[in-house]
């Protein structure tokens, strides 16, 4: 007996858990806005798409949206279809078909409707936009759904009151200020800069030797946060002069440098003189060995000279 009475709860609880589940079957509605809030004179596009097109050959679909919103277009974006246009009068549309096209996929979901609403009048909460389809094939009902939106209608311009402190600033951390439009409601939100630490004067924890740094501390007066920092160790004042002495060491070392570089200048000289004046050099040379020839040339024409000359005159003598 008790084991028949378990067998029926538990297929009742079966039951119960699987009849949503049938419930569901069929597309469910989709219901998108290009927009989460619009200012009041602006325009909001909406698409309506279904999840699952099987079964799908007829339907309506019916739009709810309060007084705030008008409804400047509606239309089917299914083609290949005749569909009947939708009442503007109704917010509702019928659609049928026995072969549509359907744009879209299993996961975005098929387009099917859009319209657009424009925003009349400013409100300080948000606004619901509701769509209900049904879908048929034939008589039969294959889905039944409804999907709602809410939008925002904004002020154009908004009236803002003052500036009100809502988070304080501290050392280390941004604050904020608000101020909240009295008509829609929409807040404006800005930062505050964070204040930083008002540090006293640096006291000192251990002082600073020869040997061994010290270490000063300060503390923020308005938080109470400490920073230590190291005090160089001290420099030893008979050390002063080396440092001076050693200097013209180095620069009398590059002396040394300096004197060798004419060397490379003079041992370029005769290179750029061998090649600008060839004549000089081998002149000082011919010179001497010019003058040489010469004066023997001027010897022996002397001589000759007066050999002729003697010559001469025994002849005429003769
Ligand atoms: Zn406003
Ligand atoms: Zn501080």
């Amino acid at each position: 007996m008790k084991k028949a009475v378990t067998a029926i709860l538990s297929l009742f609880i079966m039951l119960v858990i699987a009849l949503p589940c049938f419930a569901d079957e069929g597309p469910g509605v989709i219901l998108t806005a290009d927009k989460t809030s619009v200012k009041a004179g602006e325009t909001v596009k909406f698409t309506v798409s279904i999840s699952d097109s099987i079964n799908t050959k007829s339907g309506s679909i019916e739009l709810s949206f309060p007084e705030s919103f008008e409804l400047v277009s509606a239309g089917w974006t299914l083609t290949g279809t005749t569909m009947a246009n939708y009442d503007k009068s109704k917010n509702k549309g019928v659609f049928s078909f026995d072969s549509a096209t359907f744009i879209g996929d299993e996961e975005s979901g098929f387009v099917i409707f859009e319209f657009t609403l424009k925003a009349e009048t400013v409100a300080s909460t948000a606004k619901s936009v509701t769509a209900s389809a049904q879908f048929k094939n034939g008589s039969i009902v294959v889905g039944e759904s409804s999907a709602t939106a809410s939008v925002k209608i904004i002020c154009a311009t908004h009236s803002y009151g003052d500036f009100t402190r809502t988070k304080e600033p501290t050392c280390t951390e941004k604050g904020t200020e608000t101020r909240t439009c009295s008509v829609c409601g929409h807040v404006d939100k800005k930062d505050i800069a964070a204040l930083g630490h008002k540090f006293g004067d640096w006291s000192v924890t251990k002082e600073a030797t020869e040997t061994e740094t010290g270490i000063r501390e300060h503390t923020c007066s308005v938080c109470g946060k400490t920073e230590t920092s190291e005090i160089p160790k001290l420099t030893p004042a008979s050390s002063e002069p080396e440092p001076q002495s050693s200097e013209p060491e180095p620069q009398s070392s590059e002396l040394v440098p300096q004197s060798s570089e004419p060397e490379p200048q003079s041992s370029e000289e005769p290179t750029s003189s061998d090649t600008t004046s060839s004549e000089p050099a081998p002149l000082p040379v011919n010179n001497d060995g010019l003058v040489t020839v010469l004066a023997i040339i001027a010897a022996v024409s002397l001589i000759y000279a007066i050999a002729v000359t003697v010559l001469l005159i025994v002849k005429m003598k003769k």
